[in-house]
């Protein structure tokens, strides 16, 4: 992928209008005194976190720690029991303009049986842009400025079922791009993937972060963590720290929120 190509789909964004040219100062997720739980035992605690635009962000934590719990929350699928989420400025919970959040979820399972093909899935990003209507030849521009953003466009006929694990989640990274996605929300993206493929998948996400798309990945690998983002939170129940990446590393931290598991800085899972 060339830069010039990750470039030219900025430019694209841009030229929508959305933000200004790289959306700094811009907050994207503010979570205030949240707290929420299943049943009456909170499993997300009094979080107090805000995401500019921009920012490269890990949430971290054993599993069961409510990362993805938070999640949610952050996106408006669950409704805090106390406090209150925001996406873009407006209430989580009522915000309507999804295509601004490209989510990438584990395995990307829903996709695997899909009898389509690659491009058609990337297309799918564009159908809010282009409401019932058919796609005209610039929204088929971006559809393949997409793909080749991501790499894959010599595979746009093939069938997503007929991916590998990486590749895949290329093509829903594309999806996202095609809908002009500002947030990339990932939830544990490369497991499953091969370690050479995950490499590169990381090489992308921080390619389009400096084109100013804010990221925010949920992640077991701290190793990935540690080497890509900027800061890190780490979660169980309640936020145990939040800061840049360098100071995460030589803390306390992982040992507090991890509890025996602490020493896995590096191993993943
Ligand atoms: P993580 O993503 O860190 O693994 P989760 O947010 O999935 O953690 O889960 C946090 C806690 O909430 C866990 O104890 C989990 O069992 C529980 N939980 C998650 N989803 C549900 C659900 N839909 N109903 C009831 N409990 C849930």
């Amino acid at each position: 992928m060339s830069r010039t190509e990750v470039d030219s789909v900025a430019a694209e964004r841009n030229g929508e209008g959305i933000s200004d040219a790289d959306g700094e100062g811009d907050t994207v997720i503010e979570v205030s005194d949240v707290t929420f739980g299943y049943t009456a035992a909170p499993v997300v605690e009094d979080v107090d976190l805000t995401i500019e635009a921009g920012e490269y962000v890990a949430v971290v934590g054993p599993n069961g720690s409510g990362k993805s719990t938070l999640m949610k929350l952050m996106l408006g699928l669950l409704r805090p029991d106390e406090g209150e989420a925001r996406l873009f400025g407006e209430s989580a919970h009522s915000f309507d303009d999804g295509e601004r959040v490209g989510y990438v979820s584990q395995h990307a399972s829903a996709a695997k049986e899909m009898p389509i093909t690659v491009r058609e899935v990337v297309k799918m990003g564009r159908f809010a842009h282009v409401g019932f209507g058919l796609l005209s030849a610039d929204d088929w521009a971006v559809v393949d400025e997409a793909l080749a953003t991501v790499g894959m466009a010599e595979f746009a006929d093939r069938r997503i079922t007929k991916l590998s694990g990486g590749q895949r989640q290329r093509a829903f990274i594309a999806r996202a791009l095609a809908g002009e996605a500002d947030l990339l929300v990932l939830d544990e993206p490369t497991v499953g993937v091969d370690a050479e493929s995950v490499e590169a998948f990381y090489d992308l996400l921080e390619a389009l972060n400096d084109d100013g798309i804010t990221v925010l990945l949920i992640e077991h690998d701290l190793g990935a963590v540690v080497d890509h983002a900027d800061r890190v939170v780490c979660l169980n129940r309640e936020v145990y720290f939040d800061g840049p990446t360098d100071d995460f590393v030589g803390s306390d931290a992982l040992a507090r929120a991890f509890g025996a598991a602490g020493g896995i800085l590096g191993g993943g899972r």
